[in-house]
């Protein structure tokens, strides 16, 4: 290893406290986690585990930030400050992205290419919107002026998973401060470092104390007392339905916090038989490869018109078989490890019930084993045909670099099996057909669509999901809708 990741797992030799109130804090009840290497299956580093005491001072020092420093900030101090935090995000580019290699297992250069930059740009954007956000004037009946401001909606409780950690991270707190709230961040207990760096940057950056706390610790223990903490206004998740009902549940049974929700998918990619077959594949080898599949809108069914499927899964097969899986800090590495052992087991799970109910495996399906990568958590690309609409492969999200190809003979099936699961995160369509390609995009129930492509990301672009993947969208301007709320003011003038 280089001396880059040679000096940053020295600064994590101590275990590294919780971030509050612009200070480190150890963690009041004094646990610690344990966080892994995916690729070594070695410990990487420790860090505070956050309990209810703690969630509860973190909640305090944003409410204190909220209703004291951060609450005069002008919306141009704002903006500069958000643009400066971009700052400090390029400077760091590499050690984050190294961070995030060593941490999450995804390759160094995806965390390079892919992660950080998105960092950066989604402050740099979210900082533009900090001097825009107006209210209006309402022409109501009578001698009164009527107007609205945009407020803050007050504490956001942020509650991030491992597969982006620091990115699904800036996705939130970037629009939540532009629009003047505070946030406490949870990340995820597997991936909780570069959440971490992220608070000191905006203490850097000269963002005052309170107003970004970071927390790590289980989602059940420091994630629970969040979404149930009766000062916390809001909560933003990212991560599994599972834990969304669980969220619904505290914040019915608290203080109705107001709760947005991006929720994985089971996102179908529909190849015509007009499409270039070369650039289908292309696509739909990065649509679920990449970040080892570990994507909420990865492409993890590819729906192909039964005359063309045999030579796309061809395609596709080769490609796989030709993708270099192991040491993510290898500049040639295409698929690292994935983040857990507990993850690749629950892949392994989904892929031992695909062949129960029939699936015919193309290739991979194997935990891969070969030299060092013994000691890691990898799998190899796996590609399963034969798939049927009903079986569990093609309706559950396995977060996992496992390909689903099932087949239609025309447009209505196409868009029938395409909206056949309880997911809408996103759809692709492959074809050369312009008519068709709009009409099929409108008839898919999802939040993205892309067409001739996959992946396709903004910070101006809205992301998320209809049904069951969520609510509400991230990124571009319909993301201020879920950190503002309206606040009309009457005067009579008569
Ligand atoms: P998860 O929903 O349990 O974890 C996501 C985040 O929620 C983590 O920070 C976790 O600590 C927190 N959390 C867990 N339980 C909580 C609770 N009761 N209250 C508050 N916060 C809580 O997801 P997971 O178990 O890590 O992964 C399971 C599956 O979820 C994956 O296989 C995948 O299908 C899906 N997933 C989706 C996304 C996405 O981007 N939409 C991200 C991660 C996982």
């Amino acid at each position: 290893m280089g001396t880059l990741v040679e000096e940053l797992l020295a600064r994590y030799r101590e275990p590294v406290p919780l971030w509050i109130n612009g200070a480190w804090a150890p963690s009041e009840a004094g646990g610690l986690l344990t966080v892994t290497n995916p690729a070594t299956g070695a410990a990487l580093a420790t860090v505070h585990e956050a309990r209810g005491e703690d969630i509860d001072r973190a909640v305090k020092a944003a409410r204190g930030a909220f209703e004291g420093a951060w609450g005069k900030t002008s919306p141009a101090q704002r903006q500069r400050l958000l643009w400066r935090v971009a700052e400090l995000l390029d400077q760091r580019r590499d050690e984050l992205a190294t961070v995030e290699c060593l941490n999450n297992g995804k390759t160094l250069r995806e965390a390079q290419k892919g992660d950080l930059p998105g960092c950066s740009e989604v402050f740099r954007y979210f900082s533009g919107w900090a001097t825009k956000l107006h209210g209006e004037t309402i022409p109501v009946e009578g001698e009164v002026l009527c107007y609205t401001q945009r407020a803050p909606v007050g504490v956001c409780g942020q509650i991030v998973p491992w597969n982006y950690p620091l990115l699904m991270a800036c996705w939130k707190v970037a629009p939540a401060l532009a629009a003047g709230n505070t946030v406490v961040l949870k990340p995820s207990e597997f991936t909780p470092l570069t959440a971490l760096c992220l608070g000191e940057l905006c203490k850097a950056a000269g963002i005052p104390d309170g107003v970004v706390n970071v927390v790590p610790g289980y989602g059940d223990v420091a994630g629970e007392a969040l979404a149930r903490h009766p000062d916390v206004d809001k909560v933003a998740f990212t991560g599994s339905p599972r834990t969304a009902r669980r969220l619904l549940v505290a914040s019915a049974e608290t203080n109705l916090k107001k709760l947005s929700l991006e929720l994985g998918g089971k996102s179908p990619m529909l190849v015509f038989p007009d499409a270039d077959l070369d650039q289908a594949a292309r696509w739909a080898q990065g649509g679920i490869f990449s970040n080892k599949g570990e994507v909420c809108s990865a492409s993890s069914r590819l729906l192909c018109h039964a005359s063309v499927k045999d030579a796309l899964v061809a395609k596709l097969a080769e490609k796989a078989r030709r993708m270099t899986v192991g040491d993510p800090l290898n500049v040639r590495t295409q698929l690292g490890a994935l983040v857990s052992e507990r993850q690749l087991n629950a892949v392994l799970g989904h892929i031992a019930r695909a062949t129960a109910e029939g699936a015919r495996l193309v290739t991979g399906g194997q935990r891969d084993t070969e030299g060092d990568k013994a000691r890691g958590f990898f799998l190899q690309p796996t590609i399963f045909e034969d798939v049927k609409p009903a079986m569990a492969l093609a309706q559950e999200e396995v977060f996992g670099p496992v390909l689903a190809v099932l087949t239609f003979t025309d447009e209505d099936e196409a868009v029938r099996i395409a909206n056949g699961t309880t997911y809408g995160l996103a759809a692709g369509v492959f074809t050369r057909d312009v008519a068709r390609a709009h009409r099929v995009a409108r008839r898919l129930q999802a939040g993205t669509v892309w067409v001739n492509m996959w992946n396709g990301f903004d910070a101006a672009a809205p992301f998320g999901g209809f049904r069951q993947s969520g609510w509400g969208r991230e990124q571009g301007m319909h993301a201020l809708e879920l950190y503002t709320q309206a606040r009309c003011v009457w005067v009579p003038t008569a």
